[in-house]
């Protein structure tokens, strides 16, 4: 029996991408063998890799002066890949401050060359609430790039309009919301995300990238660092992460056969207004602390009155069938990530079971 899943990442797949792969796992197309063991310079994976690289392109509806690129090392990784490939000592890099991840992207920067905090909204408790207003930001027109966490992952907080930086390239680590709706791709000269998230399993990267930037970036560095050896060899310059690639088609496929980007973002609007509806008619007991035009439709955090009572939801939850809904380490609480791959009905099961543990704790 499967369990509802609100993990944060790595996150719960869509049954029907995991059926697909069992389906195919001990013989792919016939071939007698799975896609995991065939050589990533044959036609069948190079089928696979291909029709993700489309079906991603068509989704996002990437314009030809982008280029996809699927890499290792996670999100982690591209918050030092892009100033070992873009910053030099003599140049500077700024960067929009609104929690861990951005903090992380920030401190990897300091090896390559100078940087600087264009916005922040690091509070007085060592927090993240909010996404900064466009009048808090102050971009240097002279940056090599602006660098951005379109969602907070951690802090349940999300950019509802993309800053405007005033034509310095606009970089932004899209790990946990990439794919959640359609966006506008031009507005990115570079975005990257950890797929683990919202787009398939652990181990790849995806990296959406302006061909003309990347062909401005370092060749004093490691071949196998450059975005450029990856981009002139359609990724596959070494051996990629075949079945996470694999894994992410299937995803991909199923993200078209729904409906595209239009329906996911219908269904996960649907989904936060919910969950943060039945939040707001118990103010008192769900303590929201994120203000309101910030809030996150991909990770909604919460505290209840004392740490007791959120470890009783948790436990309580986790008997009605729900995981994943404990807090990250360093916000505590309770944190619902409420990616693609979590149903509508899901949170309605959810919602319920938030109304009724009101009834008998509050
Ligand atoms: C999870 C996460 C990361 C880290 O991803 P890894 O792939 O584990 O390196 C970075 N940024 C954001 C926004 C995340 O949610």
């Amino acid at each position: 029996m499967r369990v509802i899943n609100f993990n944060p990442g790595p996150a719960g797949l869509p049954l029907p991408a995991l059926e697909r792969a069992r389906d195919e796992l001990l013989e792919f197309q016939g071939s007698g063998m799975s896609i995991m063991e065939h050589s990533h310079r044959g036609k069948e994976y190079d089928a696979v890799h291909e029709e993700a690289i489309s079906l991603l392109t068509k989704l996002l509806r990437i314009p030809d002066t982008h280029q996809v690129l699927f890499l290792q090392g996670g999100a982690s990784q591209q918050f030092a890949q892009i100033p070992m490939n873009f910053l030099t000592p003599e140049t500077s890099a700024d960067y929009l401050m609104t929690g861990v991840w951005s903090e992380k992207a920030f401190d990897e920067a300091k090896y390559y060359g100078k940087r600087r905090i264009a916005a922040t909204t690091l509070n007085a408790d060592r927090r993240y609430t909010r996404i900064p207003r466009e009048d808090e930001i102050q971009v240097d027109p002279r940056a090599v790039y602006v660098h951005m966490t379109s969602n907070n992952t951690i802090y349940g907080t999300q950019w509802h309009a993309f800053p405007d930086v005033g034509g310095v390239p606009l970089v932004a680590d899209m790990s946990s919301d990439l794919l959640w709706k359609p966006i506008d791709v031009s507005q990115f000269t570079l975005l990257y995300a950890g797929a683990q998230k919202n787009v398939g399993p652990s181990g790849i990267v995806i990296v959406v990238v302006s061909k003309a930037f990347m062909a401005r970036g370092r060749t004093d560095i490691p071949k196998v660092f450059r975005y450029t050896t990856y981009a002139e060899n359609n990724s596959l310059y070494n051996t990629p992460p075949t079945f996470a690639i694999y894994l992410c088609r299937n995803v991909l496929s199923w993200i078209q056969d729904v409906g595209g980007l239009t329906q996911l973002e219908k269904w996960n609007r649907e989904k936060g207004d919910l969950l943060y509806a039945a939040i707001d008619r118990h103010p008192e007991f769900y303590r929201a602390p994120v203000e309101k035009d910030s809030r996150s439709y991909m990770n909604v955090v919460f505290n209840l009155p004392t740490e007791a009572l959120d470890e009783a939801f948790v436990a309580e939850s986790k008997k009605a069938g729900m995981v994943g809904l404990k807090g990250h380490r360093s916000a505590g609480g309770i944190r619902v990530s409420l990616y693609n791959a979590v149903t509508v009905d899901n949170v309605r099961t959810l919602v319920s079971f938030m109304d009724q543990f009101v009834r008998t704790r509050g």
